[in-house]
């Protein structure tokens, strides 16, 4: 998950007509969120869903329903596992709060591993569990596949920026090499937010790349 500057202009259909799913809210929606799942940081995402941050609850809460705020771009795995009462509140909005200060987003060997940093913040806590279970949740057989699915994306996406750094070390200077490096940190790409943790966590060894970071 990272942070999303969500354009302010509310799509038309939303204002006028009251719909949430005509083609201006759904291509606005998938430029804002790069076509990236929020929740999982898939790209591009195959099967998008509108997502409702607060639940209308088949339209109890109509004024959820029609929020430009409370709508984003998810995929069907994590739409499904977000419908879960526990994640009816305090999942954190990403077009207002920024998940990379407030959560730890690890992959240890093939284990992802999400962590709030304060445990005392409610939101951040709920969210680093959702974003666990994505990964994580193997209640079904459909679900054990589509989180190794995410997983194998990731290790592709980490493997991708490991190779780059060794090339960086030898080569820092490369135009190529700093470009492909720019590329995969960049807040657009698939799983920014755990690549990005790496080179933060060890910028000890790249100084230099926060620059590409911030
Ligand atoms: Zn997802």
């Amino acid at each position: 998950m990272i942070k999303i500057e969500r354009t302010s202009k509310i799509p038309k259909s939303l204002e006028e007509k009251r719909t949430y799913n005509d083609y201006d809210v759904v291509m606005q929606l998938k430029h804002d969120f790069h076509d990236k799942c929020y929740i999982c940081g898939i790209k591009p995402v195959q099967d998008p869903e509108i997502e409702h941050l607060l639940p209308h609850k088949n339209g109890k809460f109509p004024e959820r329903m029609f929020d430009w705020n409370n709508l984003f771009w998810s995929c069907r795995h994590c739409n499904s596992i977000k419908n879960q009462q526990k994640y009816d509140e305090n999942v954190l909005d990403c077009c207002q709060r920024d998940p990379e200060i407030l959560i730890d987003f690890t992959l240890n060997g093939d284990t992802v591993f999400v962590q709030a940093k304060d445990e005392t913040d409610i939101e951040a806590v709920v969210t680093a569990e959702l974003v666990n279970e994505v990964f994580n949740k193997t209640n079904t057989g459909m679900r054990v596949h589509k989180c190794q699915v995410r997983v194998d994306e990731l290790l592709k996406e980490m493997n991708a920026l490991l190779d780059t750094l060794e090339k960086y070390k030898t080569n820092e200077h490369s135009i190529i090499v700093q470009r492909t490096l720019k590329g995969l940190l960049d807040r657009k790409s698939p799983f920014a937010e755990f690549k990005r943790n790496y080179v933060k966590s060890h910028q000890n060894r790249y100084p230099e790349l926060i620059d590409y970071i911030n």
